[in-house]
């Protein structure tokens, strides 16, 4: 199954809370911890993931610091791929490739380690993270997997806030698949 059905993506979108004003007031904020604490609902994704995933012939996933580690680091030991963590800037030890982007208000920074892709030229890397709003994170991630020198074939996000139009940026540098859209 590549897509969910409109009822499969009602019951995900059900096991997701709302939190108002977090981080700051006008926000609402996206909370899948709901998700991941219910058994049923974490292993009924991850199938989701796994079934659409296993016919890519992925070399990689990458997942985005750091709620994109958690549907990761599970869809990397499904598939029996590695896994490699795109981190905000200063947390990775070795040396990294890093890439800026814009906020609301000033700067953010994403590195990745220079031999995340273990030297595979051209690695097939998924890119993963729990939301997709403006598009910046993803964007300067899909640009560190490239830079790395592997290939970014696709981002999936769990959930995409598409009244921001992230997808529109992200799509110039790779396909974008969202489960769950929010208007
Ligand atoms: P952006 O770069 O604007 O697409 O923001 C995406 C990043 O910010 C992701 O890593 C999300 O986890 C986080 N994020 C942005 N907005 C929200 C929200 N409303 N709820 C939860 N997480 C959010």
């Amino acid at each position: 199954m590549k897509e969910l059905k409109p009822t499969d993506r009602e019951y995900l979108l059900s096991k997701i809370r709302d939190v108002k004003d977090f981080p700051k007031p006008g926000i609402v904020f996206k909370d899948i911890t709901t998700l991941l604490n219910d058994r049923e609902a974490f292993s009924f994704l991850m199938d989701h993931l796994e079934q659409r995933y296993r016919e890519y012939d992925l070399d990689f996933i990458a997942g985005i610091d750091s709620r994109g580690f958690i549907f990761g680091s599970a869809l990397s030991d499904r598939l029996g791929v590695g896994f490699v963590p795109i981190r905000k800037a200063g947390k990775l030890p070795y040396t990294t490739i890093a890439e800026k982007y814009a906020l609301e208000y000033g700067f953010d920074e994403v590195e990745i380690h220079i031999d995340a892709f273990r030297g595979k030229e051209d690695a097939k890397v998924l890119l993963i993270d729990d939301l997709i709003a403006t598009g910046g994170t993803a964007v300067a991630a899909a640009n560190l997997i490239n830079k790395a020198g592997a290939k970014c074939v696709e981002a999936c996000m769990v959930l995409n806030l598409t009244f921001l139009e992230g997808r529109e940026k992200l799509e110039k540098i790779t396909p974008l698949y969202s489960v769950l859209d929010i208007s």
